[in-house]
Order: C-alpha cells, then sequence, then structure tokens
C-alpha cells in the first residue's frame, strides 16, 4: 500500500506533458496557492525523514523540532520561490515619441541564489544593460525579474542567460547585457573551502555583442557603478 502524494500526481503530470521542472524551471502553473500549502506538508515529512537518516533528535533537540517544517517553507517560500511563483508584472510603457530615450539603461540588481548541485548559497550582484527598444518597463522590474530568475537552484552561467532572455522578453529590446558577481557557499562552506569565490558570468546579446563600443560603455557603466556603490 503506496501512498499517493499530490507532488507525486503533479509530476506525472509534468512528465505527461512534456514539462521540465529541473531545479531553475518555473513550474507556477502547476502549483496554486492551496497546492503549495499542502506541498509544504509532504516536504514536511520527507524532511522530517532526511534529519531522522542524519541520525538528529528532533523529539527533544528543542533546535530541531520545528526544523523540518521551516525547512519546507524556506524552500518553497524563500529560496526556492522563484520556481513557484508567477513572472512579475512588468507593466510597458511606450517609448517611440519624438523624445524616446535611445540611449543605455543599466540597472544594479542584488541577488540571492542558490546553487542546483548542493544547495548552497549564491549571493552576488547582476548589472543589467540594455539598449531601449518601443518599450521600457519600470526600474525596479529589472530587479524583480532578476530576483525570480535567481530564487531557484542554478548556475550562474544559467541563471545570467535565464536573466538575459527574461528581460529581452519583458522589454522587446534585442539589445541586452547581463553581468553577474557572486560569492558561492559550495566553493567557501565545503570542497575547496576557498575564502573568496568570486565569480563572473556576462552574457551579451545584439549590439552588445557585435558592437564593441556598445560592449565597451556597458563594462564601463559596470565600473563606474561599483566605483560607487557601497560596500
Ligand atoms: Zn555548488
Amino acid at each position: 500500500m503506496t501512498e499517493k502524494y499530490l507532488a507525486h500526481s503533479i509530476r506525472e503530470k509534468m512528465i505527461a506533458d512534456g514539462k521540465r521542472f529541473w531545479a531553475g524551471d518555473n513550474v507556477s502553473e502547476y502549483v496554486t496557492e492551496e497546492i503549495k500549502h499542502k506541498l509544504i506538508d509532504e516536504a514536511t515529512e520527507a524532511f522530517e525523514l532526511v534529519l531522522d537518516r542524519l541520525l538528529i533528535d528532533r523529539d527533544t533537540d528543542p533546535n530541531s523540532q520545528g526544523t523540518a517544517r521551516r525547512l519546507a517553507k524556506m524552500y518553497f517560500n524563500e529560496i526556492m520561490s522563484g520556481r513557484y511563483e508567477q513572472k512579475p508584472d512588468a507593466t510597458a510603457f511606450p517609448n517611440h515619441t519624438d523624445d524616446a530615450y535611445d540611449g543605455m539603461l543599466v540597472v544594479r540588481s542584488e541577488l540571492k541564489s542558490m546553487c542546483s548541485h548542493h544547495h548552497q548559497p549564491v549571493s552576488g550582484v547582476a548589472y543589467i544593460g540594455i539598449l531601449a527598444a518601443d518599450k521600457l518597463i519600470g526600474l525596479s522590474k529589472y530587479t524583480r525579474i532578476a530576483q525570480w530568475c535567481a530564487r531557484r537552484g542554478t548556475l550562474q552561467e544559467e541563471l545570467a542567460m535565464d536573466i538575459a532572455r527574461e528581460i529581452m522578453e519583458a522589454t522587446g529590446s534585442k539589445d541586452v547585457g547581463v553581468y553577474i558577481q557572486a560569492v558561492h557557499g559550495c566553493c567557501e562552506n565545503r570542497g575547496i573551502m576557498a575564502h573568496s569565490s568570486l565569480t563572473q558570468t556576462t552574457v551579451l546579446k545584439g549590439l552588445f555583442k557585435t558592437d564593441p563600443g556598445v560592449k565597451k560603455e556597458f563594462m564601463d557603466n559596470i565600473k563606474l557603478q561599483q566605483d560607487f556603490a557601497p560596500r
């Protein structure tokens, strides 16, 4: 007799639909608020089993008593919330009047992510550059979209590409650059135990890739932001 978990039936449905559900993929079309509550209950049970297997006494250790539920909630609502939430709504404003903005825009976005290999924290900053096209979105939306992409299990290379793709889709611009600088818990807390694991990735699309002047302006802008940014 095997109990049927909701997570199992959703998994079966995604497989039947040909839906990819890797750690960095968004599955929000399968997870309503109500379903999420049930999934948190099921994940709590599973984390309890993990703690038991680790020989941690969750009956008498007061600090471990609510840990399984805290972990389940943290995964769904915080560190992997970008998998279960829908894409942030980014209202676009027209930018094709006589005084349309035709320069470069560079937005600095703080990121918290998690590596999909070890589930260790990744912490850093993304610089998102764009040449304005026919639409503009609110400045905070760049960061919201970047954070939505980051709050999953990711690899930094994959994250940079995800952000570039989503920003292109939200703005309609073909000319986008994304530069990410981040430190990785999986290099600092385990493995090589490096004190500084700063990793940089750059994804360039359109003129950011083909026009050396645009690329240089983007990199110069990043340098200016870094000189200015409070550390
Ligand atoms: Zn890792």
